[in-house]
This record gives structure tokens, sequence and C-alpha cells, in this order.
């Protein structure tokens, strides 16, 4: 199983790269010029996927001394860590969209591709803390607003949240986790090759960095770049 774990601050925009790296691939997949590609299945495994909520990751309720033990996160992670192993190949590919924001976590995923003999790689998702925390925002007005119209009784069924809009942190949880979050280091064996997309990246460079990105996981540089792991 090519490995490919996004990374980024949370609501940095990782689910909406994960989601174009998935057609871009599933393009590349079916693209019938290239039959070597044509091997590949590709799995999305995400929070969303797996039905792990954002309250997980949430300390506030915890004692410091305590932390430690935090036992939903720990519950997630493995939650994750089962979903991802199980479709351990070297004949699929999978897109790990979360938080991924600890290195120890990260390297631990990393042992589990090289386990297989397959390449894995990190994609970091690039955007301002401040972006961030406005989309958090937003998405926190949008649930209060949706709370609020079901208080007041108002039939606003053309008014009812996307199917697809997904929960905001509580305010104290995000800014947890940016404080917690370990940026990837390209110079440790666990956080490398690793690709970047920022906020601002159009389609043609999100385009180059996805084609770099298939050239390290399954084109002519995986067998350059990792000949023996
Ligand atoms: P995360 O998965 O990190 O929580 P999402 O991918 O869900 O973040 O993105 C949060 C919001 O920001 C979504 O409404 C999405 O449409 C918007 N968004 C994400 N990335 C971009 C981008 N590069 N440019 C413009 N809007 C974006
Ligand atoms: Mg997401």
């Amino acid at each position: 199983m090519p490995l490919i774990i996004v990374t980024g601050l949370p609501t940095s925009g990782k689910t909406t790269r994960a989601k174009q790296l998935h057609n871009y691939l599933s393009e590349r997949i079916a693209d019938s010029s290239s039959p070597a590609a044509a091997k590949y299945r590709l799995h999305l495994i995400s929070d969303q996927t797996l039905s792990i909520s954002r309250s997980v990751y949430d300390l506030s309720a915890t004692p410091a001394h305590t932390r430690s033990a935090n036992a939903s996160e720990k519950d997630a992670r493995a939650a994750i860590y089962g979903a991802t192993k199980r479709v351990l190949s070297d004949r699929d590919i999978v897109i790990l969209d979360g938080l991924n924001y600890i290195k120890g976590w990260r390297y631990q995923l990393f042992c589990e591709a090289k386990a297989v003999r397959t390449p894995s790689c990190v994609l970091q998702i690039g955007c301002t803390k401040e972006k961030a925390k406005e989309v958090n925002e937003e998405r926190l007005r949008r649930r209060q607003d949706a709370v609020d119209a079901v208080k007041d009784k108002e039939e606003k069924n053309g008014e009812e949240r996307e199917e697809e809009e997904e929960d905001p942190y509580e305010p104290e949880n995000w800014e947890n986790l940016v404080f917690r979050y370990e940026e990837p280091n390209p110079m440790t064996r666990w956080d490398s090759p690793l690709f970047t997309l920022i906020w601002e990246d159009d389609e043609e460079q999100t385009k180059q960095v996805f084609d770099s990105l298939w050239d390290a996981i399954a084109g002519e540089a995986r067998k350059l770049v990792r000949p023996n792991q």
C-alpha cells in the first residue's frame, strides 16, 4: 500500500485536498495508456469515514495530569490504525486524511508501510493559523444557526446544512490542537518525501504536486528513491 499521510492544522483544507487527490489518483489508475497503474486500488480513510467525532481530540474536559490517558483519542487512533492496516498491500493506495499531528504517530504509520514494503509519503496542507481559524469560526456560526432554527421551530427545510458540511471544533479544542501540532520535518525518514500544498495553490500547481507525489509512490522515482525499503 503506498500510504499518503495528509497532515495540517485543524480546518486548514485537508479534506478538500484529500478529495482532490482522490479524484486525481482515480484518473491516473483508470488511465488506459499506463497499464501498470491499473494494479492499484484506492482508499480514502478519515475521521469522517470512520465516524470519529471531533470531540475525541478535546482535552478540555480532562485534568492536565491525566492527559496521557486521553482514552478516546487513543481509541480513535487505534480505529484509524486498524482500518489502514487492514488494506495494507502494495496494490492499495491509501489516502489518510486527518490531523496526523503527532510525529510519533506518523513514524508508526511509516513503519507499518515499510513492513509491507511499500512507500509512504506525507502531504502537508499549509494554511495560516488565521485562515484556518476563520474556517472553524464560520462552521461554528453555521452550527449555531442550525441550532437556532430548530429552537425557533421554523420550517427551514431549504436552509438545512449541506450534507457534506463537517462539524466544527470547539474553540478551545481547536486552539489546543494548533498548539500541539508537530510540523512535519523532511529531514526525517518518516516525514519524507514531503509534499506541500498551500491554501492559495491553484489547479495547475496542485496538479504539479500530485504528479510528483504519484512519481514518488507509483512511478519511476519510486525505484530510484527507495530501492530496498
Ligand atoms: P479540514 O479537512 O482541514 O478540516 P476542509 O477541507 O474541510 O478542512 O476545508 C475547510 C473549508 O475551507 C471548506 O469549506 C473548504 O471548502 C474550504 N477550503 C479548503 N481548502 C481551500 C482552498 N485551498 N481554497 C479555498 N477554500 C478552501
Ligand atoms: Mg477534514
